[in-house]
């Protein structure tokens, strides 16, 4: 078994755009025993030597009581129990929202899998500068990326298979 990254976060930060640029034209595994909208998506990643499984997760919304959040909710516990690592992933254009905080607060509970936080589309200087803000969700390590343009992505895998 290879070792397992998690991306988790709030609905609409970039997370199947993480996903898919780590996974490049390797074929993503649909483990459909979930259903359609709570599906989880598997796929392998290779960097600096390392093999290591990546799992996109479904937009993690903690307070919202309907049958499909909660679904979603649930596969991303699943995910992280089965992970070596996390990316929290946050949105820099976007800034900081509560969702980010409850996510962060269901994350610490999790002592013992390291997290790394991860906002994303920092696209340029300014929204990397930006970043800093999320310094306040109480994550040590933080590695701004653009999963568009690919900015800030191999110092964060560089780090990542030092985790591994
Ligand atoms: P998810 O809901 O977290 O899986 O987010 P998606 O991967 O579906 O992306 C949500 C939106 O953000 C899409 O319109 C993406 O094109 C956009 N997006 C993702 N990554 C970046 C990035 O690095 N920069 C910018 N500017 N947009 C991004
Ligand atoms: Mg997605």
């Amino acid at each position: 078994m290879h070792p397992v990254v998690s991306i988790v976060g709030r609905p609409n930060v970039g997370k199947s755009t993480i996903f898919n640029r780590l996974i490049g034209s390797r074929k993503a595994i649909v483990d459909d025993e979930y259903g359609v909208t709570r599906d989880r998506h598997y796929g392998e990643s290779f960097w600096n030597g390392r093999t290591f499984n990546v799992i996109d997760t479904g937009g993690y919304q903690p307070d919202e009581t309907d049958i499909m959040t909660a679904g979603i909710r649930e596969q991303v516990h699943i995910a992280i129990d089965e992970s070596d690592v996390i990316l929290f992933v946050v949105d820099c254009e976007a800034g900081m929202t509560s969702l980010d905080k409850s996510v962060a607060r269901m994350l610490r509970e999790d002592q013992e899998t390291p997290v790394l936080l991860v906002p994303n589309k920092a696209d340029n200087d300014e929204r990397t500068l930006n970043a800093a803000e999320f310094y306040e969700l109480g994550f040590e390590e933080m590695h701004p990326i653009s999963a568009i343009n690919g900015r800030g992505t191999g110092d964060l895998l560089d780090r990542l298979v030092t985790l591994l």
